[in-house]
């Protein structure tokens, strides 16, 4: 049974764990080579030396990678393209939320910054240079119907929904991320480059837990979720997944909700 991304090259960003990691050991999985991006080398190291004992039939590759420079963002297309032959899937998913990130107030011009250069403008390079790269795709019939390519960048559910436990930078980020996508997507569509978001509810990952590191914190989230828990990195891969894949050929410019019915939520059962 050929893999649902047979033969398919894909990058992902932030791949040294959370949804980055999770994703790269699922495309490889299903047959595609994948390129792992991130700045902590240390942990991306240990990342790929696992995607290549899961599935060592596939390319795996590590690649340093600040998503907020230019220059590294095309250094790594480049890369993808010269070690595998072309790029189908970007997955732009790399993404900060800082522990001094607050309301107006309080928020620091410096971390309103950092915030918008990794998770808005490290979104738009990895689209610039991924779409440059996906219009020299070829009709190739043994990777699928796709002529053009796939690109998903991950916003946020809080970009759909406002919180009274604010972070202001990482959320007018996400929102951001929505409408640039969306965009795009219009843009590129008769290109056969699709672009969607991905829109995570709030899991159990290094990010959001690093920051609820209280019980106090956790709850007053819980409380909301309709489903009675945080979900998991792997729940957005499998997301992640489909939009890459050709399953979703006539999907684009989509907000691709995976929040466990958060943001359709008014009251949460008991
Ligand atoms: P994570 O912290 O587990 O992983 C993020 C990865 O991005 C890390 O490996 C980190 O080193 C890397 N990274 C940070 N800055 C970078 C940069 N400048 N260049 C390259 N890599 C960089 O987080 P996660 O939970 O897997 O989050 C992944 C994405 O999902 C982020 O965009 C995040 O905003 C989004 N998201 C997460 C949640 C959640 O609850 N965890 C909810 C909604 C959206």
């Amino acid at each position: 049974m050929p893999g649902r991304l047979q033969n398919k090259v894909a990058i992902i960003t932030g791949a040294a764990g959370g949804i980055g990691l999770e994703s790269a050991l699922l495309f490889a999985s299903e047959g595609a080579h994948v390129v792992m991006a991130d700045i902590n080398m240390a942990t991306l190291d240990s990342a790929v030396a696992l995607v290549k004992q899961r599935s060592p039939e596939v390319g795996a590759l590590a690649v340093k990678c600040d998503v907020s420079k230019e220059r590294e963002v095309e250094e790594l297309v480049k890369t993808a393209v010269t070690e595998f032959g072309r790029l189908d899937v970007m997955f732009n998913n790399a993404g900060i939320m800082h522990p001094d990130d607050d309301n107006a107030l309080n928020t620091e011009e410096r971390i309103w910054d950092l915030t918008m250069n990794i998770n808005l403008k490290g979104v738009w390079f990895g689209c610039k240079h991924a779409i440059a790269a996906m219009r020299l795709n070829k009709p190739d019939p043994a990777r699928g119907l796709q002529t053009g390519g796939s690109i998903i960048n991950t916003a946020s559910f809080v970009a759909l929904m406002g919180a009274a436990t604010p972070q202001l930078a990482y959320t007018a980020s996400k929102g951001a991320v929505l409408a640039m996508t969306r965009e795009l997507a219009m843009v590129h569509a008769r290109e056969g480059i699709r672009l969607n978001s991905l829109c995570p509810g709030p899991l159990k990952t290094p990010l959001l837990m690093d920051f609820l590191n209280t019980t106090e914190k956790r709850e007053r989230r819980m409380v909301h979720l309709p489903m009675g828990r945080f979900g998991e990195a792997i729940e957005q891969a499998r997301a992640a997944l489909f939009l890459a894949s050709d399953e979703s050929s006539y999907i684009t410019g989509t907000d691709f909700k995976v929040d466990g019915g958060l943001s359709s939520c008014y009251v949460t059962a008991v």
